[in-house]
């Protein structure tokens, strides 16, 4: 569809060019209720059943303010360093849509609830880039359009449009950067880097689940050029709603490749908004930019003005946890492990089981071996996030403690896990239902042992003539002999013990 987008390649466009990005997070906050009204936010019921008056903007009904929605606000703005409004108040920000029933969305405009702070990003590398933070402010979400009978789902096509307006009402902050200056080649990372770290901040304060993949985050992308050594900016496209990080950097990228190759051929770019498209990566035109006067904002008459009390600002300031970037520094020391490898883990979305497998018990190397390795692939064939596998961090602790008991070995905890993912029970009832325990009774070790022995003379020849790698295949006959669940480095040591051979 976008065969016809002329671009220029990457490199040759910042030989030439250098990019200015903005980048606009909504955030749907993971409150009970919606940002103005008692509305349920769960989205699983039937469509329009969680309506009230309110967030159908029907004539004469009143909206009050949802303060877990303020103070989820003030969280996110304390966690990113801003400072907080001593007095702020909501607006009208006024367009059409048929997704809003009152004709204007209940937004912040001048007055933002949060505003001037920063949000030190980490690059692949390890290199920290500081985002300035213009502001974050509270808003709220328009319903659901549902385009039916059109072969793309898309409007165009359709036979008729469902409205859907239980998501209507859900509470939003809105994060906005300053212009992002400076980072040149790596800015497409940075975009990336952004909108990864600011995600891993949400999830750290409990506000939100932020999960992408279902909407609950998605970013703007607002990029524009301007030539190498020059301080103007040049005119910027916004590209809406992308919402993957993967998605985040792609846009950046093809907006800078656009761009340049419109401003070579003498071309002006317009302001405009832009959609993206996940399956080639391309962006196409949307409507052209709205400028702020269009919107007619104006102060929200039916609100009352929010005046967060200076005490309870400094009670959740002291109530923050520690930073996502904090704690990954931290984990390194810690687990003695390096830069690269701690990166591999937050890359797999492991961090989080990884610290609650510890606290539950066990050390941090079984814990890191355990999710990294056979839970890691498991999510990855299934294609979900780690925290989505049936298996808790307590089970997981389980399973190492079993290792470090000497009842399971390794080969025998993959089965426990197995198990465990595929719904047979907690560790413990996995090993007694598929009777997975290591045979440490030295008894019947010594006589699967002496059974390889005597029916192995070949291999025991090769073994005392110095040949001592040759014991693997003994080794493997015991594991067989007891169905795997013997101790395979006991296994070796019996054998070399019996046939008076050492391991050197
Ligand atoms: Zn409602």
């Amino acid at each position: 569809m976008t065969a016809t987008t002329d671009l220029v390649s990457y490199e040759e466009a910042l030989a030439t060019y250098d990019p200015v990005m903005g980048l606009e997070v909504h955030v749907e906050l993971g409150t009970r209720t919606k940002m103005f009204c008692g509305c349920s936010t769960e989205l699983k019921q039937d469509a329009n059943s969680q309506t009230c008056p309110t967030c159908l903007g029907l004539p004469g009904a009143l909206p009050v303010v949802n303060e877990i929605g303020v103070e989820s606000a003030i969280k996110i703005g304390l966690a990113l360093h801003c400072e907080i409004a001593e007095w702020c108040r909501f607006a009208r920000k006024n367009y059409f849509y048929p997704d809003m029933p009152k004709n204007f969305q209940t937004s912040q405009y001048d007055e933002p609830i949060a505003f001037d702070g920063y949000l030190d990003v980490q690059l692949e590398d390890g290199e920290v880039f500081r985002v300035e933070i213009e502001r974050a402010h509270m808003e709220e979400d328009t319903g659901k359009s549902t385009h039916v009978g059109g072969a793309t789902g898309r409007i165009h096509g359709a036979s008729h449009s469902l409205l859907d307006y239980n998501r209507a009402g859900i509470p939003l902050i809105e994060i906005v950067t300053k212009p992002i200056e400076g980072a040149g080649e790596r800015a497409p990372e940075v975009a990336k880097a952004y909108v990864a770290e600011l995600r891993e901040v949400i999830k750290s304060l409990g506000v939100s689940e932020a999960r992408m993949d279902k909407g609950q985050m998605r970013c703007d992308v607002n990029l524009s050029l301007r030539p190498n050594g020059t301080e103007k900016f040049g005119t910027r496209s916004e590209t809406k709603n992308v919402n993957s990080l993967r998605s985040v950097e792609r846009a950046a990228r093809f907006e800078i490749q656009r761009h340049a190759a419109v401003l070579n051929s003498g071309g002006t770019i317009v302001q405009e908004t832009r959609h993206f498209h996940e399956e080639d990566g391309s962006t196409t035109s949307g409507r052209i930019k709205d400028n702020a006067e269009d919107y007619r904002y104006f102060p929200e008459p039916d609100l009352v003005p929010v005046a967060p009390a200076r005490e309870w600002v400094e009670a959740l300031r002291a109530e923050l946890p520690e930073l996502p970037l904090a704690q990954r520094n931290r984990l390194i020391e810690e687990w003695d492990i390096s830069a690269h490898d701690m990166q591999s883990i937050r890359n797999a979305g492991a961090i989080g089981p990884i610290v609650a497998t510890i606290n539950a018990g066990a050390d941090s190397t079984s814990a890191r071996k355990w999710w990294m390795g056979e839970l890691a692939r498991s999510a990855n064939e299934q294609q979900v996030e780690l925290g989505a596998l049936p298996i808790t961090p307590e089970q997981v602790a389980r399973v190492s403690e079993l290792v470090a008991k000497g009842d399971l070995n390794d080969k025998l905890a993959r089965q426990v896990i197995d198990g465990v993912l595929k719904g047979e029970g907690t560790p413990d009832e996995v090993v007694d239902k598929r009777g997975l325990k290591v045979v440490s009774d030295e008894g019947a070790l010594n006589t699967a042992v002496d059974e390889a022995i005597a029916g192995n003379a070949g291999i025991v020849a090769k073994i005392q003539s110095g040949k001592v790698a040759a014991a693997g295949a003994l080794v493997g006959a015991v594991m067989k002999a007891t169905r795997g669940q013997a101790d395979a480095a006991r296994v070796k040591e019996l054998i070399l013990e019996k046939l008076g051979v050492s391991e050197g």
